[in-house]
């Protein structure tokens, strides 16, 4: 396949891009298909660090989360819905959301699974049938102490990819530090990452995240370690955030955070003015912190709503923690390289002699991709391709493409 005239981010001028083989060649045969790009961006695929594709669109397997609590709704999924997913249900669906997610331009994901009833057992099986690249974590939700599966953990870690954790889910301050060090004398037996759901509360004492750092400094694993969520930074007070980002920075840590659901789950139990309930994005990021964005759940008994749109998320982290106009390039690199970096992905990019890995989006610049966070007119990743029909793209000044694929 060849793609002509491609924008690509960070180069000059137009480009033609050769697909041979699932790689990026450098001369196309002649009677290979040919799409043409008309100028659009051309960005690598993006990549999705946090979600839950095990329970994604499973809202027909419980009654509605009546609070919108994360509470109600990780109690809900645990008890309605993870019981009632066969292996077959898991199957069929990982391939229909994976591929919704491919067609919004998502080439690698990181989803966090809970081992109980072999949720992820099931999800890890069914990987092989996929479009993108999928790693899996052993997520010990609601807490590996308060739910006593210690024993079942550490077997899930032997197949996870990654080595979960929830410390503010254990009953107690205590437990929640013997869940970080268990997690990291997981990742360290079996030479595994580590990505848990920290912090996520809008409690001003929950202050899992430093215990996190700490290890990962004193086992010299930071670069292997994400930090998800950690929206009670919220709720900190600047004097303990500034030291605290200190050992982020020196750690070199991971953040994924996720705008659209924490803006749906936060600050629930406040009165009137709510808080935003979502991490600082914008400060860590300013920091030299690495910062991705992921899109965590996907209609199921926490967020109901999501398709993973990674253009929309980046446009929600714009609003929710006043990003200024000229600050809209880097969170390009949050649903891009800094996600890469987060998963820890090998040759990501787009290069020569490189599995072909990259959205022709339906924009010609990254302003006007987040602005409108429009579908990409087409997604490839090695030998799977998704073209989008109605091209066209939006600026400040101009809709191009759609009157003209208007038929009477
Ligand atoms: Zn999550």
């Amino acid at each position: 396949m060849l793609i002509k005239n491609a924008r690509v981010i960070g180069k000059d001028g137009l480009f033609e891009l050769c697909v041979e083989e699932g790689l990026l060649a450098s001369g196309c045969k002649k009677d290979g298909s040919i799409f043409d790009a008309e100028g659009r961006l051309v960005v690598p695929g993006f990549v999705n660090p946090h979600s839950h594709l095990g329970y994604s669109v499973t809202l027909r397997y419980g009654k509605p989360n009546q609070s919108g609590t994360l509470h109600e709704g990780i109690i809900r999924n645990l008890e309605d819905v993870i019981p009632k997913l066969t292996c077959d249900d898991v199957r069929r669906r990982l391939k229909k959301i994976t591929t919704l997610m491919f067609v919004n331009g998502v080439t690698h994901v990181r989803t966090h699974e809970p081992f109980m009833n072999g949720l992820m057992y099931k999800v890890h099986k069914a990987r092989e049938e996929i479009p993108l690249d999928l790693q899996v974590v052993a997520f010990p939700t609601p807490g590996v102490y308060r739910y006593e599966i210690e024993e079942e953990f550490r077997k899930a870690s032997l197949m996870a990819d990654v080595i979960g954790m929830i410390p503010h889910g254990e009953r107690t301050f205590m437990e929640g530090v013997e869940s970080v060090k268990l997690a990291f004398s997981l990742a360290k037996e079996n030479n595994k990452m580590i990505d848990g759901h920290v912090d996520e509360t809008d409690d001003p004492n929950s202050r899992f995240t430093e215990e996190v750092v700490k290890e990962a400094i004193r086992n010299g694993m930071g670069e292997k370690v994400t930090i998800s969520h950690m929206t009670a930074s919220h709720s900190y007070d600047s004097w303990y955030f500034d030291k605290l980002m200190s050992m982020m920075v020196s750690s070199k840590v991971n953040v994924v955070s996720n705008p659209i659901v924490s803006m749906h789950l936060q600050g629930r139990y406040d009165s009137y003015p709510k808080r935003r309930g979502v991490a600082r994005i914008r400060q860590m990021m300013k920091a030299g912190i690495n910062v991705a964005l992921g899109t965590d759940n996907i209609a199921d008994m926490i967020y109901p709503l999501g398709e993973g749109n990674m253009l929309r998320v980046a446009q929600e982290a714009f609003l929710v923690d006043h990003f200024v106009s000229e600050e809209i390039y880097s969170l390009m690199n949050m649903i891009t390289w800094n996600g890469a970096k987060a998963m820890s992905l090998n040759n990501y990019g787009i290069g020569e002699g490189r599995k072909a890995d990259f959205v022709v989006l339906n924009a010609r610049s990254i302003y006007e991709a987040i602005r409108s966070a429009l579908p990409p007119a087409l997604v490839v990743y090695g030998k799977h391709y998704v073209v989008n029909d109605l091209k066209f793209s939006i600026d400040g000044n101009d809709v191009t493409g759609l009157v003209e694929n208007l038929t009477d």
